[in-house]
């Protein structure tokens, strides 16, 4: 993998977002094999699908790029909100690279791979809408907040340059798929209890741990009355799918998955 892009592609487009759409495209389609299941190459979707990028020939996995000159900070831009929201109820949704590239020289500083079933509707934000005098009057966007998603799902694949073992990101992608589940809903739970265990930062943990995020956890789910429950169910499933331990009178803990 080469970490250069080629800039000579953007010569004859006049606006320098297109200019990077085309060179970080084009770098994905050349460079990047696909992480869900190890082949070589990806293709560009045809473009009649607005905001879906690249497809894998093999698995036909669908990736979409965002990517920013220097560093994103804590949101990332994207598309219009009511299509990323319908998106996110799709079972096609697509998984997400984010790239941060350096416009000057030309070259990919880091590059993460974000698989669709981390994204739940809390991490979609609504901006506001465009002003009347706007040329898009009332049109509403969206921003991925970053530090909503949790860390066993941003998956570096270039991290300051270097260049991770494809293999090794393909593991790491692969021992992610036990959580993928289709109910939104059930999702949102789950990656809610997975952000709390993150906030908590210790391998080892208990109950009481989790349940000191009850009112966190029942300002996110209104409708529900029974978040401590719900929490040990969510804990359960972790269990069962090899994440985390259960240790026993309310310990717990972290599989490390490396
Ligand atoms: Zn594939």
């Amino acid at each position: 993998m080469n970490i250069y892009m080629d800039a000579s592609l953007g010569l004859k487009y006049n606006s320098p977002q297109q200019q990077a759409r085309v060179i970080t495209e084009n770098w994905m389609s050349e460079n990047m094999y696909c992480v869900m299941c190890g082949e070589h190459h990806l293709k560009h979707l045809e473009n009649n699908k607005p905001v879906a990028d690249l497809i894998c020939p093999a698995c036909q996995n669908i990736f979409e790029l965002k990517s920013h000159n220097g560093h994103f900070g804590s949101l990332i831009a994207d598309g219009a909100y009511d299509t990323m929201l319908a998106r996110l109820m799709d079972d096609n949704n697509p998984h997400l690279f984010v790239m941060e590239y350096k416009r000057k020289e030309c070259i990919v500083e880091n590059l993460w791979i974000i698989p669709s079933y981390f994204f739940t509707p809390d991490i979609i934000i609504k901006r506001n809408p465009l002003p009347p005098t706007a040329r898009r009057a009332g049109w509403t966007g969206c921003n991925i907040a970053w530090k909503n998603i949790p860390v066993l799902g941003k998956i570096p694949v270039i991290y300051q340059q270097e260049v991770l073992e494809p293999k090794f990101v393909c593991e790491k992608v692969s021992a992610t798929m036990a959580l993928a589940t289709s109910k939104i809903q059930a999702r949102g739970w789950l990656m809610d209890v997975l952000y709390c265990l993150q906030q908590i930062g210790k391998e080892y943990f208990t109950l009481d741990d989790v349940y000191a995020f009850t009112d966190y956890l029942q300002e996110r789910h209104r409708e529900n009355h029974n978040v401590q429950p719900k929490i040990r169910q969510q804990l359960q499933f972790l269990r069962d799918k090899g994440f985390v331990e259960f240790l026993g009178r309310g310990s717990y803990h972290i599989v490390n998955k490396e």
